[in-house]
């Protein structure tokens, strides 16, 4: 059996800062230090957190008036999140990574032009409800398909923009970017791409490995959009199977005897831990032959705001960071 692995897999710069963003305050602040959302959507990144000091809540009500830090998670908040917590004086700390902010100042851009903006993203997901309250009500439209293209009315056909999620398909979003262009002809694009570097190189590597494969395994949370999309990338060009997985446990290694090759890939936010745990699981299981199937190398580092610049990480808080431990 040879396993093909996936590079670029696993945590991207946002998601590493982001996490760095709770130690660092742990450490400089104590516990606890509370946090709005899972800061990103891993169990075993928020399980750590939680127990270095890290408290999770949904909203910022749940937080008593203790003036211990609160931090947004990486997906990004709407603007009326900050803005209650000025009101209630509370000390926060902003983690949504800079890619996200990057697609908010797209969408403001579009609206200080006087377009109306149409979002590409899935409904429900917290990056969207950040981007979409970045605007006034009304000011945005969620396009969540070809379909959705299809029966959307402007006011003003002239006056559009779009914008998209960060951890889209590629190829699902050019499907909808065409679509739009072709009704609406003058709708403005971002100045930028708004699918970020590591959904698109995650992406890239599963389309290189995953041909032929008998077993195609993203390591990810169910809620995790980027390594749902790695499945759906993996099924399309070809995988016989394509599964999310959460850990070692989930594998279904009854069903790989007689599977000649299988591929492994993992989202931004699963840490490598898990994955090496998978692949001591095939090489104790089956002798498998492991062989690395990169793509691209990722430099990308997001550097954590001035404030927590000051606090020294340990080899044990690095290596946490890392998604090693
Ligand atoms: S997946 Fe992309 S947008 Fe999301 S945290 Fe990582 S780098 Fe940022």
């Amino acid at each position: 059996m040879t396993v093909l692995l996936c590079g670029p897999r696993g945590f991207c710069a946002g998601v590493d800062r982001a996490i760095q963003i709770v130690v660092l305050a742990i450490k400089k602040y104590g516990a606890p230090v509370y946090v709005r959302h899972e800061i990103v959507h891993n169990r075993y990144v928020v399980e750590g957190l939680e127990a270095m000091g890290a408290v999770f809540v949904e909203d910022l009500s749940e937080i008593p008036d203790t003036g211990q830090p609160v931090i947004f998670s990486a997906h990004g908040v709407p603007k009326s999140v900050p803005e209650e917590a000025s009101k209630r004086k509370m000390f926060y700390l902003d983690a949504t990574c800079p890619l996200v902010s990057k697609v908010h100042k797209q969408a403001m851009r579009h609206n200080a032009k006087g377009r109306h903006v149409l979002l590409i993203g899935h409904e429900g997901h917290p990056e969207v409800a950040g981007t979409m309250g970045q605007l006034p009500q009304g000011a945005v439209s969620l396009i969540k398909s070809v379909d959705d293209v299809e029966i959307f009315e402007a006011i003003d056909n002239s006056a559009l923009g779009f914008v998209t999620q960060t951890t889209l398909s590629i190829d699902d979003t050019m499907d909808i970017i065409t679509a739009l262009k072709k009704k609406f002809p003058a709708i403005a694009a971002p100045s930028a791409e708004s699918i970020c570097y590591a959904t698109t190189n995650r992406q890239e590597a599963v389309k290189a490995a995953a041909p032929g494969c008998d077993w195609f395994f993203v390591v990810g949370a169910p809620n995790s959009s980027n390594s749902r999309r790695l499945v759906e990338v993996a099924e399309r060009v070809g995988a016989a199977n394509a599964l999310l997985v959460q850990c070692e446990k989930d594998i279904p290694w009854q069903d790989l005897n007689g599977s000649h090759r299988i591929g492994i890939s993992a989202g931004a936010s699963a840490p490598e831990v898990l994955i090496n745990e998978i692949i001591d699981s095939f090489k104790r299981r089956f002798k498998a032959k492991i062989e690395l199937a990169v793509t691209a190398i990722e430099e990308e580092e997001f550097r954590v705001m001035r404030e927590l610049r000051d606090v020294p990480l340990t080899n044990s808080d690095m290596a946490f960071v890392n998604g090693a431990g």
